[in-house]
């Protein structure tokens, strides 16, 4: 049973292409009593999508970043719902720590085994993050 632990914000920076103010949220994912992904939003003003990675893998003593993966979708809200698209890591406004593991590109992550459980991790984030389901929600069209 995967459970939510949201963490913290960043400090709001301007985005390289628009200088929309971009603003990052963490925070982990929870099997059972083990760690089993740490994740980071973001939501830039003037950007439609918002931005999510998903590092997925081992975590805690013992394991370090070649014991996890990491891989970013663009997410919006559609009328059937939340549409996500695994998407190149330079399509999202922040950068991953080395420590959150290789980051992979987009066709590396549709081919990778571990690709359903990181939709699964995003859509949980989308729907228990109440900051990201409030970003999500601005992605709407009307
Ligand atoms: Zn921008």
């Amino acid at each position: 049973m995967l459970s939510l632990q949201p963490g913290p914000e960043d400090a709001p920076f301007p985005c390289d292409d628009c200088g929309g103010a971009t603003y990052v949220l963490r925070g982990g994912v929870r099997d059972g009593a083990r760690d089993r992904a740490v994740y980071l939003a973001a939501r830039t003003e003037g950007h439609r999508p918002i931005a999510i990675a998903v590092s997925l893998g081992r975590f805690g003593e013992g394991t370090g970043p070649g014991d996890r993966l990491v891989v970013t979708l663009l997410a919006r809200l559609e009328e059937e719902g939340i549409e996500l698209m695994a998407v190149d890591p330079e399509r999202c406004p922040f950068e991953c720590a080395e420590v959150l593991g290789r980051q992979l590109g987009r066709a590396d992550a549709l081919t990778w085994d571990g690709i359903d459980e990181v939709f699964q991790i995003a859509e949980l984030v989308a729907n228990q993050d109440p900051r990201v389901k409030g970003w999500l929600a601005l992605t709407a069209m009307h």
